[in-house]
């Protein structure tokens, strides 16, 4: 662990500090309301189970433990019935499993009660599974903008989505787990596009099972800034996407877009350790090496942040 002042000197380009001097009126003392400059930040990376391409999940994790790749985010579609391989699998391993990605049938903000109960019972389903894994938690979206008919963006269905997700946050909780409110930018999901927004949500439903995360890919849309976002979502955000800024495909393959330093440097001021985590296609021919290629960039990037 680095000293604070090490970690201002390093860390904190002069924008920031400055943004931080007018915010506090003091540098080097107490940081503003959950924040921490005495970071205990750690960048832990995590590929989703189709990143690499190889005929076995062993081989997959082969070279991932290979490379210091310590997560393991898989989808929550029959994930009950995939437990036992997959506990297994990472048995005696550096590798854990980071989150769990969707996989429920129907969706929350469906103006149909049986397409809202689907939705619930199949997320119950797989909030039992990822605890069993001991997953962070399951990523859910509140609606799809492709899903119908869907609950008017108003006053009276945010109070719905708060009290549904109260609910589903206690039984993720009761399972040592979490359900995590993903913000997708405007083209897929119109209703929920903000990681401030969803950290609000969660503040607002006040439950220790209900948390956040945040996309670079989603975010390339819709933050005005990276690190405002991740700063704003603070304790509530618990897990990280990343791909390419342009076409969503291994970071890198973009050029020089794919910068993610400022947002690097907001987990850094919010002691971020959960995982920053793979989800993204490949141009290019050899996928594996092109994910070793991305995985360097992130870890250079996180040391300039
Ligand atoms: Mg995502």
């Amino acid at each position: 662990m680095i000293n604070r002042r090490d970690f201002l000197k390093t860390s904190l380009g002069c924008a920031a500090l400055t943004t931080f001097a007018a915010c506090t009126g003091k540098v080097g003392t107490e940081s503003p309301k959950g924040l921490s400059f005495n970071s205990n930040a750690q960048l832990n990376i995590s590929f989703q189970e189709g990143t690499l391409k190889c005929e076995t999940l062993t081989e997959k994790l082969d070279i991932m433990e290979q490379n210091g790749i310590t997560g393991l985010e898989v989808g929550g579609k029959g994930l009950i019935n995939r437990v036992d391989e997959l506990k297994s699998a990472l048995n005696g391993r550096n590798i854990k499993i980071s989150a769990i990605c969707a996989g429920f049938d129907g969706f929350a903000l469906s103006e149909e009660e049986a397409t809202r109960n689907l939705c619930r019972d199949t997320m119950h389903e797989i909030i039992t599974a990822a605890g069993q894994l001991g997953s962070v938690g399951v990523i859910i979206v509140p609606a799809f903008n492709r899903q119908q008919p869907v609950m008017p963006h108003t006053q009276e269905t945010r109070d719905f989505l708060c009290q549904w997700f109260n609910e589903l946050g206690t039984f993720a909780h009761e399972h040592g787990t979490t359900v995590m409110l993903e913000p997708l930018n405007r083209r897929e999901a119109f209703y929920l596009r903000q990681v401030a927004d969803a950290a609000q949500i969660c503040r607002d439903i006040n439950n220790p099972g209900v948390k956040c995360i945040g996309d670079f890919w989603h975010m390339t849309w819709e933050e005005a800034s990276d690190m405002g976002a991740f700063i704003s979502a603070r304790d509530y955000l618990q897990h990280v996407h990343i791909a390419s800024r342009k076409t969503r495909k291994m970071p890198g393959e973009d050029g020089e877009a794919d910068n993610y330093v400022d947002g690097f440097r907001g987990l850094k001021l919010i002691g971020y350790d959960k995982f920053i985590s793979f989800e993204c296609g490949c141009n290019a021919e050899d996928r594996n090496a092109t994910a070793l290629a991305a995985v360097s960039l992130i870890r250079k990037q996180w040391e300039e942040a």
